[in-house]
């Protein structure tokens, strides 16, 4: 049945393929763009470094400070290499904590970004950035923070450790499976919600088998491009909240967090929301949604409860009320004694509840 929708597409241009950093230099020249800094973590500044060398003058420098959670300072300092070296964009070569980096320093400046995502997370297809300043993270929305050009090389995600590319799988799947349900959700975003869940579902056992996969690589790279839209397109719910309170509040993991409580948010929203429920169970070939995200997770090596990952079980009353407040939208309404159970699920490891 098709029901009422609002649906918004937005101006972002994609390369997708093996080798297609390669194309960097003209999709610049596209843009309008000749002196580019290059953004990375600290781990990833020898790769950033060989793209500053395959750019030749078309790179200003390689600023080398990116880190979880985009501290204020960090942004700012970002800022201030980037016009000292007049730099006229930024290249974000890396996973969502350089990204949020860049779409920082774009919200404070306007300057254009060209991310090259090398994780799953998604980052480079939403218009929501996150600051952190005094210990808090600000997080809103705002179209100018998006990347005009995403160049997805598959190529450069071999090196992603297998442990974090499953988890970053995870983290992406979760986009899809919240927009599923989404409070705004339409077909647009449920067609590359499966889509997506389906290439994640295939790759991530390939590449916990063999790393080196290119096909595989290939799948989950474009399983996260669609999930990515889906996050950027509709918005999220219970899952999405719990984590933002794990990791804001107790510093955990982002993607293993993800990870984590993923099987459990879709549990206690499985009987709100059946045809979500179908569409995740039909793209990963299995019964129950819940339960074949869980067993994905476990069967490829990645983490199943809280209480590995650095969480207490003394804080899980307070992330039970911290979650309460400032609700998601979410098909099932929260009730705080089943959601302090679904957490001390989650910080067990036990499976999902049918
Ligand atoms: P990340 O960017 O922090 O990267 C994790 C680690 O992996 C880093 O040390 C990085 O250097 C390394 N790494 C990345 N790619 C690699 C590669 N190909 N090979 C080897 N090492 C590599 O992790 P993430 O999970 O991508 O991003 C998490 C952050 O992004 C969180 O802060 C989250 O809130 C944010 N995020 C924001 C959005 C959004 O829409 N604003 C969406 C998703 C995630």
């Amino acid at each position: 049945m098709t029901t009422p929708f609002v649906f918004e597409s937005r101006a972002q241009r994609v390369i997708f393929g093996t080798g297609a950093l390669a194309r960097i230099a003209e999709e610049l020249d596209a843009l309008g763009m000749r002196r580019a800094l290059i953004l990375c973590t600290p781990p990833q500044r020898e790769q950033a470094e060989r793209l500053a060398a395959q750019l030749g003058e078309r790179a200003a420098g390689v600023f080398a400070g990116a880190v979880m959670h985009v501290p204020m300072e960090v942004a700012r300092e970002a800022r201030a290499v980037a016009l000292r070296l007049d730099a006229d964009c930024a290249v974000a070569l890396g996973g969502g904590s350089t990204i949020g980096l860049g779409k920082a320093i774009a919200l404070d400046s306007g300057l254009p970004i060209l991310a090259v995502p090398t994780t799953y997370a998604g980052s480079e297809m939403t218009p929501i950035y996150g600051v952190t300043h005094n210990g808090l993270k600000h997080t809103g929305k705002d179209t100018r923070v998006m990347p005009r050009t995403v160049i997805y090389d598959p190529d450069l995600t071999i090196g992603l450790p297998v442990g974090l590319s499953v988890v970053s799988g995870i983290n992406a799947l979760a986009h899809a499976a919240e927009g599923l349900y989404a409070i705004d959700g339409n077909p647009v975003m449920r067609l590359l919600a499966e889509e997506g869940i389906a290439a994640l579902g295939r790759a991530l056992p390939a590449i916990h088998a063999d790393p080196a996969d290119g096909q595989a690589r290939a799948d989950a790279l474009y399983g996260a491009w669609l999930c990515g839209q889906v996050l950027g397109g509709v918005g999220m719910a219970l899952h999405h909240k719990l984590c933002h309170t794990l990791g804001g509040s107790f510093n955990l993991p982002h993607a293993e967090t993800h990870t984590v409580v993923l099987p459990h948010a879709l549990a206690y929203n499985a009987g709100a929301a059946p045809d979500a429920m179908q569409r995740i169970a039909r793209a990963l070939g299995a019964d129950d949604a819940p339960r074949a995200v869980h067993e994905l997770a476990r069967d490829n090596g990645a983490p199943v409860a809280l209480k590995d990952i650095g969480m207490r079980e003394q804080d899980l009353d307070r992330a039970c009320a911290l979650a309460m407040e400032n609700q998601y939208p979410n098909p099932r309404p929260l009730e705080a004694q089943a959601l302090r159970q679904l957490l001390q699920d989650a910080f067990d490891g036990r499976p999902p509840r049918a």
